[in-house]
């Protein structure tokens, strides 16, 4: 069975804490980014030690283990965007469907070691680019192919969430 494609627009977690995971994306810069990351890595690494992580707890919620790849890939997809705006003038993000991620990157069948490593690599390499951004660039802006209209600030704050949440999903 396959996970219904999560059309939910997150952007509201801009505006008002999270009532789930209780992050407040709203007052996250680059910098935070930078030292927020490194502490968060040990948590997924530790989940990623769990016995069974390849089991979903029902049909329609990811295992921790594609919580974990996912994860991964958002580090990576929000290094490439934060690139694209640094480089570009108001660049358009390319479409990022995360449940076809996850077919396509065959999450579920992954390795949970290689998956651990290569999270925790693309977590810090995430976390030294949002923290080499001079405040002068933290206003540039980007736009999702939805229309939405991110600064550097806004999609840090939007980005942290996304690893924040993800680790209470799983518990951990
Ligand atoms: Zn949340």
């Amino acid at each position: 069975m396959a996970i219904i494609p999560d059309q939910k627009d997150w952007t509201w977690v801009l505006e008002r804490p999270c009532p789930e995971c209780g992050f407040r994306a709203g007052k996250a810069t680059p910098a935070t980014a930078a030292t927020m990351l490194p502490a968060l890595l040990p948590r997924w690494q530790t989940a990623l030690r769990r016995a069974n992580i390849e089991e979903r707890p029902d049909p329609g919620t990811w295992s921790v283990l594609e919580y974990g790849a996912h994860v991964s890939d958002v580090f990576e997809v929000f290094t490439a965007r934060l690139e694209l705006m640094l480089r570009e003038d108001n660049p358009t993000f390319a479409n990022w469907d995360q449940d076809q991620a996850s077919i396509d990157g065959n999450y579920s069948s992954l390795d949970p070691e290689e998956v651990s490593s290569e999270l925790i690599q693309n977590g810090l390499d995430a976390a030294a680019a949002y923290g080499a951004v001079p405040e002068e660039h933290w206003e540039r802006r980007g736009l999702r192919s939805n229309g939405a209209e991110f600064t550097v600030v806004t999609l840090t704050g939007y980005f942290l969430h996304d690893v924040v949440h993800h680790l209470h999903d799983i518990d951990a």
